[in-house]
């Protein structure tokens, strides 16, 4: 959602091959996100580093001392979990899934409308499929979405409450997406992201979060996920230029960057 709403463009190249995000990276995200998964299941500290151990032996995490100073920091990364954990029960935060399947279906088009006048069916004709890292329930009962990050540098407050994909769980809360495991009608009561590798000086995660929104920003945000559709599923797309596109990992296949225009005809 996040990169489509950027660039429909850059999106569908990096889908095909043209990210360059580190295999390194790559590895230790998704093992972190297992350990806190095993962790939630309840695995004790021992068996979470025993299971990282011979993860860690398995893996080439290149020069030896490279190898180490990674290792360090991914421990660092579960107790920050661990610290965060322990501080959001305190604040009354609940545990009622983790690695949860989430699907949210939208109506299509009326007779008549745009879509339909396109030669798309009516009805439903959207669907937005997803896995949450964690859903929670505050102490008023309402949903809260948590997305565990292994990025280095944790985004704004104001980048937050603007940021896609809480929205969209947001969305998915409030238009009943977690099935049964929530109370029918429910309101959503925010969605945060946690940053176990970007901590703060007494070493807990930072937690940039999105205040729960009303009914007139769900109706906004579910314009912004169709308008994704939208944006994705023609055989074109949109080139649009943002502040990324200087760093873009695909700027050399963009027409509208200097070292991807095509050349010209001789
Ligand atoms: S350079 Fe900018 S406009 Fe081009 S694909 Fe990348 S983000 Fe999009």
């Amino acid at each position: 959602m996040e990169k489509i709403v950027r660039c429909p463009l850059r999106w569908v190249l990096e889908r095909h091959g043209g990210s360059e995000v580190g295999a390194l990276a790559a590895v230790t995200g998704s093992l972190v996100h297992a350990l806190v998964q095993a962790g939630a299941a309840g695995a004790d500290g021992d068996e979470l580093e025993g299971a990282l151990r011979s993860a860690w032996a398995r893996l080439d995490a290149g020069a030896p001392w490279f190898g180490r100073r990674e290792l360090e920091r991914v421990r660092g990364m579960l107790a920050a979990f661990e610290g965060w954990v322990r501080t959001s029960r305190a604040e009354g935060l609940r545990l009622v899934a983790v690695e949860q399947a989430v699907q949210l279906d939208l109506e299509g088009d009326e007779p008549g409308e745009p879509g339909e006048r396109a030669g798309r069916p009516s009805g439903p004709w959207l669907r937005v499929r997803g896995r949450v890292d964690r859903l929670e329930v505050d102490a008023e009962g309402r949903p809260v979405v948590i997305d565990v990050k292994t990025g280095k540098t944790a985004i704004s407050a104001r980048a937050a409450a603007e940021h896609p994909q809480l929205a969209v769980y947001q969305l998915a809360a409030a238009l009943g997406a977690f099935g049964r495991l929530l109370e029918p009608g429910v309101k959503p009561g925010g969605a945060r992201l946690v940053y176990v590798a970007d901590q703060k000086a007494g070493g807990q995660a930072k937690e940039p979060v999105q205040p729960p929104l009303d009914d007139e920003e769900l109706a906004g945000w579910e314009k912004v996920v169709r308008q994704c559709a939208e944006d994705t599923s023609d055989s074109h797309f949109i080139a649009r230029v943002g502040p990324d596109c200087d760093r873009c990992p695909v700027r050399t296949s963009c027409p509208l960057s200097a070292s991807g225009r095509p050349v010209p005809d001789p």
